[in-house]
């Protein structure tokens, strides 16, 4: 795919260019201002790429969208949302969108590049991650989250999938496609409710299955369940078809691996309460900052911290 998009950069007509455009920072990007490397990955309607802006050796990932795919399958909506949200949101531990352009067969979104891929991968590779690990993870989610939602954006998504790594390993929330823009004007606004369940699975609240709007809470049962999944390897609910895993969440139906701690077990059981308005962080998420689970933690200035090695 890249030798194919570098010829075509190659091929296409030079555009006239000054030099003072060319050192603006805010120039519109076209695809022969990069040099097209590795596939990253493959999403069911994108493609990532490597992509380095040749004239400041920067390297990118580069999200390819095929446009005819895109208005076949009818996903235009969702390019449009996590364009939009990414735009709004600005923030270390988000995926910034650096620029945006097309050709006559694709769109082509410039994000940050996460060298160490998904959070999922690791937590994996580990079997789940040590008590510490997870504190440190769980606590930069939070920060993320608390920002995203004092923007006005619920992400309705959120999953050790959707969190990438950075080479400093510090986190990367990514996958917007599916948030929600918490603004009256938006003509979604009232879509139906029947079309609501937008998420994955496993990580679906209770309100949502019960078709309720979405709110910010869901996000926050979202974490309880990725703070179980970095501690036991495997998420809180999962049934052997997405029915019995339905079922299992409408009940908060779960069990501990005997090594999670008291402090662990506590925050989760607040977290995974199947009334939004009583669970731990949903109407403030301060609370879930000063949880016994995150003692230590420095949340001023967790970017500058050095993160614990993964284990
Ligand atoms: P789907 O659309 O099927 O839900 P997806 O949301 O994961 O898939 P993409 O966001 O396009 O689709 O990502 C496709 C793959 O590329 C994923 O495996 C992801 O790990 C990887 N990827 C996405 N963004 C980046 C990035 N900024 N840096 C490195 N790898 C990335």
């Amino acid at each position: 795919v890249s030798d194919a998009l570098n010829a075509a950069a190659a091929q296409s007509p030079s555009p006239f260019v000054t030099q003072e455009q060319k050192n603006s920072a805010t120039r519109k990007r076209v695809v022969k201002d990069f040099h097209f490397g590795r596939t990253l990955g493959e999403g069911s309607y994108s493609t990532v790429i490597e992509a380095t802006e040749i004239s400041t050796e920067v390297v990118y990932a580069a999200k390819i969208l095929d446009k005819r795919h895109i208005i076949k399958e009818k996903k235009t909506k969702y390019v449009t949302i996590e364009r939009n949200v990414l735009h709004i949101l600005k923030h270390p531990f988000i995926i910034k969108l650096h620029y945006t352009f097309q050709d006559t067969r694709s769109l082509y979104f410039i994000i940050d590049i996460a060298d160490n891929g998904e959070l999922l991968t690791w937590v994996r590779k580990f079997g789940g991650l040590s008590e510490k690990c997870s504190q440190f993870y769980l606590a930069e989610l939070i920060v993320a989250v608390q920002y995203m939602h004092s923007r006005g954006i619920i992400h309705r998504d959120l999953k050790p999938e959707n969190i990438l790594l950075g080479k400093d390993m510090h986190i990367l929330v990514t996958d917007f496609g599916t948030a929600k823009i918490l603004n009256d004007s938006d003509p979604n606004h009232n879509e139906s409710r029947t079309n609501s369940f937008v998420g994955t699975a496993e990580y679906v609240s209770p309100e949502l299955l019960l078709d309720k709007p979405p709110e910010k809470s869901s996000d926050i049962w979202a974490l309880g369940c990725i703070a179980y999944q970095l501690l036991a390897g495997r998420p809180p609910f999962k049934g052997t078809n997405e029915y019995q895993t339905f079922q299992k969440i409408l009940k908060a139906e779960y069990e501990f691996p005997p090594h999670f701690s008291p402090a662990a077990k506590d925050l989760i059981e607040k977290i995974l309460v199947l009334d939004p308005k009583l669970r731990l962080g949903s109407t403030n998420i301060q609370d879930l900052k000063d949880h016994i689970f995150f003692k230590g933690i420095d949340w001023e200035n967790i970017i500058n911290q050095t993160p614990p090695k993964i284990e």
